[in-house]
């Protein structure tokens, strides 16, 4: 399984270093985020490193999204929130700042002021449009 002997959450999944433990199977982990938002924040990762989404194997994304599920369910059971978020960033232009792929659960109160929401606002179709032929030839 790949491993980087520099990686905390590698260290993590290792043993090497501690973490509140949540749940753990063959193929993730799920802790508790030591600086969190809100009561209940929680991050699921894949054992095998992957820096973010643009270089992880599409079968170590299912089993953490698997995980996350889960984890999330009980997040909400114990922290009875008004909502939670699953977040991912990728990049350190989107706010990541650990370089294994994971997954923050992450409990919101209604009026947290949190800002990764926004007020929709209708887009231009030809923009769109636009935009979505561009993606569709990498794909
Ligand atoms: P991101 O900024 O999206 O890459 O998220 C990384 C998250 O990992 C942050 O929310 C950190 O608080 C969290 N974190 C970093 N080191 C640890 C650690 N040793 N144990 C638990 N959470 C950690
Ligand atoms: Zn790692």
């Amino acid at each position: 399984m790949a491993s980087d002997p520099n990686c905390i959450f590698c260290k993590i999944v290792a043993g090497e270093i501690p973490c509140f433990k949540l749940f753990e199977d063959a193929e993730t982990l799920a802790f508790m985020d030591i600086n969190p938002v809100h009561d209940g924040h929680a991050l699921v990762i894949p054992k095998a490193h992957a820096p973010n989404v643009f270089e992880i194997a599409p079968e170590d994304f299912a089993v953490a999204a698997r995980t996350a599920a889960k984890v999330a369910k009980a997040v909400n059971a114990a922290v009875q929130p008004d909502g939670i978020n699953l977040m991912q960033a990728n990049g350190e232009g989107a706010g990541q700042s650990v370089f294994h792929f994971h997954l923050h659960i992450i409990p919101r109160r209604s009026d947290d002021g949190l800002l990764f929401n926004w007020d929709p606002k209708p887009g231009d179709h030809a923009r769109i449009a636009e935009i979505a032929e561009r993606i569709r030839r990498f794909l």
